[in-house]
């Protein structure tokens, strides 16, 4: 399995990064996970064909995690030229919220006649799904996004790969990710207990639970970026945007 690091800033551009996305490939499959507005920005600088992308898997419905699909939307139609299918996965209510925003930014872009077959997947929180050769498991986590938000366990090619999403500690996070070969964090601040996030200090104190093999911090503010070379555990990779993990 190969993680690449499209994009590991938080909503505000904090370091400069770019809004949540992560490119796999694994099994022979590649997919996304979650689509922040500048996805396609990441997916050019790295060279990597959107069309190459069967799936793409959203944590929640938040801006910086799938507003990019507005975006890929209309990439698709008029730069890629697809052709091949596409399945999004994401939360109750995803495709109308993707169509809303969609018709806001480029009005008129969603009525348009599509060459490839776009599909919409609703997760159910602990309920496996098997998209292609992958299988994903949600777990509802603490973070409002006027639909459930999730932490993603994500199976393929014998290797776990989970994504904590946003949120503040809940005790959902441990299945999500207990054993996981690499397990994708965010980590917001450096210590304290930000509302509806988490800090290293939290984390910390429950990775032994957990019992990942690797966990990366991600989605970190500047205050938490500019102490995050205090992190000793051996465990831990930061994240930074093109990053590639091979798993
Ligand atoms: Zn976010
Ligand atoms: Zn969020």
């Amino acid at each position: 399995m190969r993680l690449t690091v499209v994009g590991c800033g938080d909503a505000f551009g904090s370091g400069g990064r770019l809004q949540t996305c992560y490119h796999v490939e694994a099994a022979g499959t590649r997919f996304l996970i979650d689509c922040g507005a500048t996805a396609l920005i990441g997916l050019s600088r790295l060279g990597i064909d959107p069309n190459s992308i069967p799936a793409i898997f959203i944590s929640h419905l938040h801006g910086d995690h799938y507003a990019g699909l507005v975006w890929w939307l209309i990439h698709a139609q008029h730069v890629a030229k697809r052709t091949v299918p596409l399945t999004v996965v994401g939360p109750e209510g995803i495709e109308a919220r993707f169509k809303a925003a969609a018709e806001v930014l480029f009005p008129g872009s969603t009525g348009v006649q599509r060459r490839y077959d776009l599909a919409f997947l609703e997760l159910v929180r602990e309920t496996p799904l098997d998209v292609g050769s992958v299988r994903v498991t949600p777990f509802e986590v603490k973070h409002p996004s006027g639909a459930p938000s999730y932490a993603l366990r994500l199976e393929v090619g014998g290797k776990v790969l989970s994504f904590s999403g946003d949120t503040e500690w809940i005790d959902s996070l441990v299945p999500a990710g207990h054993a996981a070969d690499l397990y994708i964090i965010e980590c917001y601040q450096f210590e304290g207990e930000p509302r509806f996030h988490m800090s290293w200090k939290t984390i910390r104190a429950q990775l032994d639970r957990i019992a990942p093999k690797r966990v990366m911090l991600t989605h970190m503010a500047e205050p938490m970026l500019a102490r995050r070379h205090e992190v000793s555990d051996p465990r831990v990779v930061l994240a930074e945007d093109g990053l590639v993990l091979d798993l």
